[in-house]
């Protein structure tokens, strides 16, 4: 396979050839059909192995096929990382890929000044990437809004648990739409995971590598 027969949307092709991307890692392989089908997903796979592509070519495609205004406030794609670096990369990554494709995106994690935060939130965003704990101080303030969320990630799951994150992921989760789409994604899949996972997911698919 390539990521032509994958059925991305062209701006993306157009990205990934500039990163030099020809052929799709086995978890792209598996993930980006059963994302663009809609479905929820539940994906045990380590740093290192292009996770962060399978969830965010098939995000962009579905912003690309349904335009929409970002909702005020808040955003249609929310990405839970458990670490302001892996934030960070994740964010890069979108931008790479979604380049082409004129949408807003912004990343928020704690440790730093919440004021810009608020600002960038004002407007809405199509894609927000975002730890947990500040998103939630935003949401409790009022400076961030979680209904309109379309599909929601959660990467690195294990870590957000290591890191104490679950109390806050459930608040946030319990504002968002159900009919959201789903995306998570683990190293590890201990019991404690798998009945998060079960709790947030829709009759997931499953993909490991
Ligand atoms: P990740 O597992 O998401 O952290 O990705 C690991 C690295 O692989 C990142 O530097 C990506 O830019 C790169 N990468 C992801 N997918 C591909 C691909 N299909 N072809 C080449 N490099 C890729």
């Amino acid at each position: 396979t390539d990521f032509t027969s994958l059925g991305l949307a062209e701006p993306l092709l157009r990205a990934l050839a500039q990163e030099g991307y020809t052929t799709p890692t086995p978890i792209q392989a598996q993930a980006i059909p059963l994302v663009l089908e809609g479905r929820d997903l539940l994906g045990i796979a380590q740093t290192g192995t292009g996770k962060t592509a399978a969830f965010a070519l098939p995000i962009l495609h579905h912003l690309a096929d349904r335009k929409a205004p970002a909702p005020r406030g808040g955003c249609r794609v929310l990405i839970l990382s458990p670490t302001r670096e892996l934030a960070s990369q994740i964010h890069d990554n979108i931008r790479a890929y979604g380049r082409f494709m004129g949408l807003s995106s912004t990343v928020i994690f704690g440790g730093v000044g919440a004021r810009p935060q608020v600002q960038a939130l004002s407007r809405g965003v199509d894609i927000l990437v975002a730890t947990p704990g500040r998103l939630l101080d935003h949401v409790q303030t009022g400076a961030a809004r979680l209904q309109g969320v379309e599909v929601l990630v959660l990467d690195e799951a294990d870590q957000m648990l290591d890191r104490g994150f679950w109390p806050a992921i459930r608040k946030l989760t319990g504002l968002m739409s159900k009919n959201r789409q789903t995306l998570f994604f683990s190293a590890t899949m201990p019991e404690e995971i798998a009945k998060i996972a079960n709790e947030l997911l829709k009759d997931p698919a499953r993909v490991s590598v």
